[in-house]
């Protein structure tokens, strides 16, 4: 706890203490972690952190919870790879994918989950909560299961079946709710003024949010502690692209860049669900809370809680915003995967279409050293590839039958 001051309101900078609370009881704004940066400044350097374990708890000190006993089932410090043949695809010099599918539950999610139920055990809450979309649920089942905490997952009842069994796996208790998201978290909204559980995604999001910046740290940590150009961010509640922007800004103020960074943050949508990028588009201040339909489950948030302040930090950094449809999310998750390796779930198709879109329009310039999130697992969301990836034929097991299929030249 040493840097923590406080949670402030990001809305009218009234300050309060630490304590499991998230909205101003002022002017009903959300409450963020305030930090003692020269206190942290002081205390961190590239060679601490260099020193610290592979996980997201070499930033500690950047982070709310740092007592040395963090619920650790080693989240984060997830590859981050030059993609030069996707680059070549969109006409990119410089691309570069932050893989963190490979999560210990496969999906970025572990970050935020990490901190929260740290954060959790210190208040001694016994048991956690959440609403999800589906990675959180696996996230949240996995950490709680891990740290020795009751947990109680609320999820739409229509949730992909990779993520069902991916979250029940690990016991816990697992709430089917018959309505979409934005049900599911007024829901949890309501039980979290009936029982006394850390709902992650309630009265815990301020720190919960924090650990998003972790995506931003380990970026300019191995990018050779610079910041990117550009980074092209998936969109649901909007609090990942939030903190991605502040973690640069952060990394800056206690000293670990050499160059200010000027990172153009820009946004990745699904059509179906676009109430940011419809905002961005139509130049607009006011997110208008949409039904999702789409492919993209977890990014399915009709009315995301940090739309506001996504779309301001894409302003204020020159930043763009794409909404993709359906079959540009499939097409996009098998470019990446045909082009780098790596099998991303239906948010990373989001992306990847968002950069592609961007890179056409001119957003994201040929020359600038761009990074793309990949969240997720391409195995939790089967269902949307599955119609159009099977064998390439199908043959008698003789030569004749293989030759009969494939001309080989080479
Ligand atoms: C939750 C999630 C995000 C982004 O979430 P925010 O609510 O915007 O922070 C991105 N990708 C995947 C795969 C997710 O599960
Ligand atoms: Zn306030």
């Amino acid at each position: 706890m040493a840097f923590v001051s406080g949670l402030r309101c990001r809305e009218c900078g009234r300050d309060y203490p630490a304590d499991p609370i998230h909205v101003c009881e002022w002017c009903f704004g959300p409450l963020e972690v305030s930090y003692d940066y020269d206190a942290i400044a002081a205390a961190i350097s590239r060679e601490s952190i260099e020193h610290g374990p592979p996980t997201v708890w070499r930033y500690a000190p950047l982070l709310p919870s740092d007592r040395g006993e963090e619920v650790d089932l080693g989240a984060g410090f997830t590859p981050l790879v030059r993609a030069e043949r996707l680059g070549a695809a969109l006409g990119l010099n410089q691309v570069w994918v932050k893989n963190d599918t490979l999560n210990p539950t496969n999906s970025f999610k572990d970050r935020v989950v990490a901190v929260a139920l740290s954060k959790a055990l210190e208040f001694g809450f016994k048991t956690v909560a959440c609403a999800s979309t589906g990675n959180l649920a696996n996230s949240v089942a996995a950490h709680a299961a891990r740290a020795g905490l009751k947990s109680y997952v609320f999820i739409p009842a229509d949730l992909e079946a990779g993520k069902i069994v991916t979250t029940a796996v690990y016991g816990g208790n697992l709430v089917a709710v018959e309505g979409n998201y934005d049900d599911v978290n007024r829901l949890c909204a309501e039980l979290a003024g009936n029982y006394p559980w850390a709902f992650v995604n309630v009265n815990v999001r301020p720190y919960y949010a924090e650990g998003s910046k972790t995506l931003a740290f380990e970026t300019a940590e191995q990018l050779g502690w610079r910041a990117p150009d550009h980074v092209v961010v998936p969109i649901a509640s909007g609090s990942q692209l939030t903190k991605i922007a502040k973690g640069f800004e952060e990394f800056w103020k206690v000293g670990l860049l050499d160059a200010e960074p000027k990172v153009r943050v820009s946004g990745a949508q699904a059509l179906g669900c676009s109430p940011v990028a419809t905002a961005f588009i139509e130049q607009s201040d006011t997110i208008k809370p949409v039904k999702p339909d789409t492919i993209a489950k977890s990014l399915a948030i009709g009315n995301p809680a940090d739309g506001y302040f996504a779309l301001d930090a894409i302003r204020r950094s020159g930043g763009g915003c794409a909404a993709v449809s359906d079959g540009e999310i499939v097409e996009g998750i098998k470019l990446l995967a045909a082009t780098e390796g790596i099998f991303g779930e239906t948010a990373a198709g989001v992306t990847v279409a968002s950069l592609k879109r961007l890179a056409e329009e001119g957003v994201v310039s040929p020359d600038e050293c761009v990074v793309v999130y990949v969240t997720g697992h391409g195995l939790k969301t089967l269902d949307a590839v599955q119609p159009t990836c099977g064998p390439t034929a199908t043959i008698a097991p003789t030569i004749d039958s293989f030759t009969e299929h494939f001309d080989v030249q080479e």
